[in-house]
C-alpha cells in the first residue's frame, strides 16, 4: 500500500503538526519546526531526528536488518529454516484474527495499524484476506521488510489521534524499551470504540538478541492495557510450548561460542518441538495460566474507562495463592 493512502493522517513526531509530502521527503507544515523526514524506496521514515534509540540515517539504505527478518541467501540455510519445526503451538491467532475480521466486516474505510509488521505475524492472513478494498492498512516497523510501508517508533507514533479502527502489536511489546508508553500511544491513535490486539510472551527466553526487554504475566499484561475495556484475553501458547522453549535454550546454553550456538539452533528444534503438543491436552488449565508461553489481549478504547487494580486481581486465572 502506497503512503498516499495514509498521508492525510500522519503528523510530525516533534511538534504534532501535519506533514506534506514531496517526492523524496515529508515536511512538517509548521514553519517554526520545519522537520523533514526522508522517504526511502517509497517508505517514509517518520523517526524523530532527536531520537537516541533510532537515527533516520539507519534506514536510508532501505535494507532489512538481520534481526527478525532473515533473508538467507544460501540454499542450505533457506532449506534448514524451512523444514525446522516451530516450537510454539499457537492456538489463538487464527481464531482472534477471524473474530477481528468479522467485527470490521460491516464497516467502510477501515484504518488498521500494525506495529512491528515488517513480516506477517502468525495467522494474520485470516484478517488480511477479509479486508475490504477501501481499507487503509499501515504496516509499520523500525525495520525495512517485505511488508513495511512506514518506518516509525512505537514510543512516538507519527499518526494523529483518533485515526485507527484497529491497532495490532503481535509479539512486539517485549521488544520495546517502554511498553507502557507504547500502549499509551496506541490508545491515542485509536478512534473511540477502536480495538487493540496484542500477543506478548511470558515464558520465552531471549529472542532478537539485545532487542528484548520485557515479559508479562497474565495480569501484568492486562494491567498494561488497563485503559482498554477487555473483549478477550487468554493463552496464545501454553505450558507445553513454554517447556519446548525452555529445553531448547537449556541445550543451546552449552554452546561455547556464537558459531556453535548458531549451528546447534538448526537441529535443536527437532529435539524439543514435540513438547508443544501437550498444549492440546492442557487446554485452558489453571496451571497453564501460571506457566504459559504467551498471552493475548483484545480490548476496546472507551474514553474514561480504567480497570482498577482491585478489579485486576479478580481476573487471576491460575492457582490462587
Ligand atoms: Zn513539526
Amino acid at each position: 500500500m502506497s503512503y498516499l493512502a495514509f498521508e492525510p493522517f500522519v503528523m510530525c513526531v516533534v511538534c504534532k503538526s501535519s506533514l506534506t509530502s514531496a517526492a523524496s521527503f515529508f515536511q512538517c507544515v509548521n514553519p517554526a519546526c520545519g522537520c523533514r523526514y526522508p522517504v526511502v524506496n517509497g517508505v517514509p521514515v517518520l523517526i524523530n531526528p532527536a531520537s537516541e534509540t533510532f537515527q533516520q540515517t539507519d534506514f536510508l539504505s532501505g535494507e532489512a536488518p538481520d534481526i527478525f527478518f532473515k533473508a538467507y541467501k544460501s540454499p542450505l540455510r533457506k532449506f534448514l529454516k524451512k523444514v525446522q519445526p516451530d516450537i510454539t503451538l499457537n492456538r489463538a491467532s487464527k481464531k482472534n484474527y477471524s473474530l477481528l475480521a468479522a467485527s470490521l466486516k460491516h464497516k467502510t474505510e477501515v484504518r488498521i495499524l500494525i506495529v512491528g509488521g515488517s513480516i506477517d505475524g502468525n495467522g494474520i492472513q485470516f484478517l488480511k484476506n477479509e479486508l475490504g478494498k477501501d481499507t487503509v492498512l499501515v504496516e509499520s516497523d523500525v525495520a525495512h521488510g517485505p511488508n513495511t510501508n512506514v518506518i516509525l517508533d512505537a514510543h512516538n507514533i507519527p499518526f494523529k489521534e483518533n485515526t485507527f479502527d484497529l491497532v495490532i502489536a503481535q509479539a512486539v511489546l517485549e521488544h520495546v524499551l517502554d511498553p507502557f508508553l507504547c500502549v499509551k500511544e496506541i490508545y491515542r491513535v485509536l478512534k473511540p470504540g477502536g480495538q487493540v490486539y496484542a500477543e506478548t510472551p511470558f515464558m520465552q527466553q531471549v529472542h532478537g538478541g539485545q532487542y528484548d526487554f520485557h515479559r508479562f504475566t497474565f495480569l501484568g499484561h492486562r494491567r498494561l492495557f488497563r485503559h482498554f475495556k477487555q473483549s478477550g484475553a487468554g493463552l496464545v501458547a501454553g505450558a507445553g510450548s513454554a517447556a519446548a522453549w525452555s529445553l531448547r535454550y537449556f541445550i543451546t546454553s552449552f554452546a561455547p561460542t556464537k558459531t556453535v550456538d548458531k549451528a546447534m539452533s538448526y537441529g535443536v528444534n527437532f529435539l524439543v518441538f514435540w513438547l508443544k503438543y501437550f498444549d492440546y491436552i492442557l487446554g485452558q488449565s489453571k496451571g497453564s495460566y501460571d506457566a504459559a508461553c504467551a498471552y493475548y489481549f483484545l480490548g476496546t478504547k472507551e474514553e474514561g474507562y480504567t480497570l482498577s487494580d482491585k478489579e485486576l486481581l479478580l481476573l487471576y486465572k491460575g492457582f490462587r495463592y
